[in-house]
């Protein structure tokens, strides 16, 4: 411990101590003066901007430094009356200021009633639904409550040790949060005490109330004092009953700036849609990218896997701009380092699902695409309230199937959307199925990714409440898994499940797994496993299996781990239920999930159409394409043979023999022709006739051209043979004449090429080879005068004379 006498240290301590004490009786003092001025403020008068109001000095310098002067229209409307103790339900269009109107009040009423420093406990809650928007109020709340405050305010979002953030919640005057995780400290940290807590503050309070985190928020009001002041901020809110009466407010001031405005979004906000089949909407995703380099955009996806799918096969394509990807199932040090990346990027593509639907405010945004139709007009105002804000320009473009069209527009019209419909120009339009069909053979991975990709989408169409846009009968599923690159749409087998619970359910998979991830630092990459740890010790091998990929994996294995596979079941583990029948889906593949399949063994990857038929304990048989009869699995071996390309093409029928016409189209060998052209050419036995007669002559000729051939080939012989014999009477001159060895050789060469077709054929025994079918009887020389017989005879004797 340190010691009074330790000067170097004490010293400066206790003067700046006696400096806080100093500032805080001057602080008493102004906190008074500032209590009268704030009891006396009217209500009535417009207030433009913030010099108009009795604010704190430490937080006129934070604004000041921050460069805020005018007020926004809800900060007008709503800080007097905060600042007077009123509960407060605030709505006003995206990026118009919510953030300050609540961060002003919180400063500021703590200010007054000198809620500050370690002893005075927690004057001040902010709650908001995700981390990131977390993040962002605290970073607003340190710029305006940074120069001179004395309050500690602190982050409590998970993402970091348990015991850590214990520790500090206990000194902290204002906390910003995420409603799972301050829950846990409520029910679990015995030091950290609420009761002195004067301010709730829920930012996004509709979200915040709905389905997804209304047990969370029920049980956290319950530990709060209901003496305490309530604001409410949202672009969407609404005056609910039930929710003003869950959260105990007290005649709470509706303020809704632009509730008589035209639109409820932004007027620097150009909307357009464009009809898109569902089958081509990743065409129409590349070509706008493709077009749209120098921007900045955000694109909305419905579901984390098609996030990751779509962001994995475009990063493969190169698409010449940076892409990133942000999910709830990533690590909270990956998201935030994602979210810093596109804040301070130029031109950048950030490929996210709802997690940043809300409140999150994007410097600069060009561009907000929704590939993926919102689930209602609410979601779909948030989405687009990431561009166009206060009072910058902006524009969003939505993505809808043709069977989503006419049901979305007229939500969105109920909500005073205005939106126009664009069409996409042809000559842009690029289709990149093809490409995505070959990444995802070439590559099981990203094929695997693509099928869960499939399978969330289509799970996340049937469980919209919105029956009217979503008609999940409309879609065309099976163009749709080729789009993806699939080889087939994976079958998707529905089980009974009440839809309305899945928002619930989703939700708190995050949560969950939110909390899992700090707790036991047991997170595992983006897939962010949900720890099980409460139904007993996990193996290093129950681990390999369920994050294995599904496709490569031993067919009982597959059946063993499959109830694994899906958030919800994992839920249902965590929850301490069984599983059963009250899981939503389960998968089935038409694509092999087989033991004997190794999808990075290429040649099996050929077998991509094979099917394998349901009973796949005992002996199994798989249809291989281009084979008539099913390959029974029933050994080992058989199984192995799969393995070899050369094996399996022997398997293979054999193939036809095709023949080629001038124009190069191909003809099986014998073509049927069409009956009732063979009958209009006569009878049957008559064209017969006819056929033999032509074929006879065409015989004939072909007959006369050979014979002349060899005729020609006879008289080259002899006379080759004369040359020979004179050749051979010289030769015996010039060896008396003692001729070079050249010659001699010359002879050499003279005597072979007549032992090869002259001499040796004459020794030849005279015995006839049988003849075959086409031969014609060779007429030899010394029969030439035999008398002429046969028909076959005369034939060659007009050939001589032709000849
Ligand atoms: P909302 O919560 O309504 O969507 P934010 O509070 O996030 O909007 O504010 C949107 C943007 O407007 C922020 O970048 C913020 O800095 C800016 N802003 C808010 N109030 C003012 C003001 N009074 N003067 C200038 N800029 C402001
Ligand atoms: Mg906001």
């Amino acid at each position: 411990m340190a010691t009074p006498h330790t000067t170097s240290r004490t010293r400066p301590t206790k003067v700046k101590k006696h400096a806080r004490t100093q500032k805080r009786k001057r602080d008493d003092v102004d906190a008074e003066k500032l209590q009268d001025a704030v009891s006396q403020i009217d209500l009535n008068s417009t207030h433009t901007s913030f010099s108009d109001l009795p604010l704190s000095a430490p937080t006129v310098e934070g604004l000041k430094s921050a460069h805020f002067s005018t007020l926004t229209d809800i900060q007008a409307k709503a800080i007097p009356r905060a600042l007077q103790g009123s509960d407060i339900l605030g709505a006003a269009k995206t990026g118009s200021g919510k953030t300050l109107a609540f961060v002003v009040p919180v400063l500021e009423n703590l200010y007054r009633a000198q809620c500050v420093g370690p002893d005075a406990g927690l004057g001040a809650m902010i709650i908001s639904p995700t981390r990131e928007l977390a993040i962002q109020i605290f970073e607003v709340l340190r710029k305006v409550g940074g120069k001179g405050h004395l309050f500690a305010a602190g982050l409590v979002i998970g993402g970091k040790g348990l015991q850590e953030e214990r520790d500090a919640l206990s000194r902290m005057n204002i906390v910003v949060c995420t409603p799972g995780r301050i829950l846990q400290h409520l029910s679990q940290t015995s030091t950290f005490n609420v009761d002195n807590l004067r301010m709730l503050v829920l930012d996004e309070a509709d979200r915040i109330m709905d389905m997804g985190f209304k047990k969370d928020v029920d049980a956290i009001v319950e530990y709060l004092p209901p003496d305490r002041q309530t604001l409410l901020f949202s672009a969407t809110q609404t005056k609910r009953v039930s929710d003003l009466s869950r959260l105990a407010l007290k005649e709470p001031e509706y303020i809704s700036v632009h509730e008589a405005a035209s639109a409820a979004t932004p007027k620097t906000l150009q909307q357009n849609y464009v009809v898109t089949p569902l089958p081509e909407k990743l065409d129409t995703l590349w070509s706008f990218i493709q077009s749209s380099k120098k921007s900045k955009i955000l694109i909305f996806f419905s579901s984390g896997k098609q996030v990751r799918f779509v962001y994995q096969s475009f990063r493969h394509m190169q698409p010449g701009i940076p892409l990133l990807h942000l999910l709830g199932r990533q690590k909270q040090t990956a998201r935030l380092e994602i979210t810093q990346k596109f804040s301070n990027a130029k031109h950048s593509c950030l490929f996210a699902t709802d997690v940043v639907a809300r409140g999150l405010d994007f410097p600069a945004v060009d561009w907000v695409i929704q590939v993926d139709c919102p689930e209602d007009a609410d979601t779909y105002i948030h989405r687009v309230g990431r561009t166009a804000r206060y009072e910058k320009e902006g524009r969003a473009v939505l993505f809808l199937d043709p069977s989503e069209e006419e049901g979305m527009l007229s939500r969105l019209e109920q909500k005073r959307v205005p939106i126009e419909r664009i069409n996409v120009r042809d000559k842009k339009q690029m289709s990149i199925k093809n490409q995505m069909q070959s990444m995802c053979f070439k590559d099981p991975s990203l094929k695997y990714l693509g099928q869960k990709a499939f399978t969330s989408y289509v799970r996340s169409l049937h469980v919209q409440k919105d029956k009217e846009v979503f008609k999940i009968e409309n879609y065309p599923l099976e163009e749709f898994a080729s789009s993806l690159g699939l080889p087939g749409a994976p079958r998707i087998k529905y089980l009974k499940a009440d839809p309305t619970e899945v928002k619930e359910l989703k939700n708190r998979s995050r949560m969950e797994t939110a909390l899992s991830e700090s707790e036991s630092e047991a997170s595992e990459g983006e897939e962010g496993e949900v720890s099980t740890k409460k139904n007993g010790v996990r193996t290093k091998y129950d681990r390999m299996f369920e994050r294995q990929n599904q496709d490569i994996l031993a067919d009982h294995y597959s059946k063993m781990v499959r109830n694994n596979d899906d958030d919800e079941l994992d839920l249902n583990k965590l929850d301490g239920e069984q599983i059963g029948d009250d899981a939503l889906f389960d998968v089935k593949r038409r694509i092999p999930a087989d033991q004997a399949l190794s999808s990075d063994d290429e040649d099996v990857e050929q077998l991509s159409g094979a099917i394998i038929e349901p009973d796949q304990l005992g002996p199994r048989s798989i249809n291989i394409p281009g084979t008539s009869a099913p390959l029974i699995l029933d050994s080992k071996r058989r199984e192995k043979l799969l393995k070899s390309k050369k094996k399996v093409l022997k398997l293979k029928d054999r193939g036809n023999k095709l023949v080629f016409d001038d124009d190069g189209n191909a003809h099986q060998l014998y073509e049927l022709e069409n009956e009732d052209d063979f009958r209009a050419r006569g009878a049957a036995d008559e064209q017969r006739e006819r056929f033999l007669l032509s074929e006879r002559e065409r015989v004939e000729e072909a007959d006369l051209a050979d014979k002349a051939l060899a005729k020609e080939k006879r008289r080259e012989k002899r006379e080759k043979r004369k040359e020979r014999e004179r050749a051979e009477e010289d030769g015996g001159k010039a060896d008396e004449d003692g001729e070079t060895g050249e010659d001699l050789m010359a002879n050499f060469a003279a005597d072979a090429e007549a032992g090869e077709d002259g001499d040796l054929e004459q020794e030849r025994p005279k015995t006839k080879r049988p003849k075959k079918w086409f031969e014609q009887d060779v007429v030899e020389p010394e029969e030439e005068e035999r008398e002429i017989g046969t028909f076959d005879e005369m034939e060659a004797a007009a050939a001589r004379l032709l000849g």
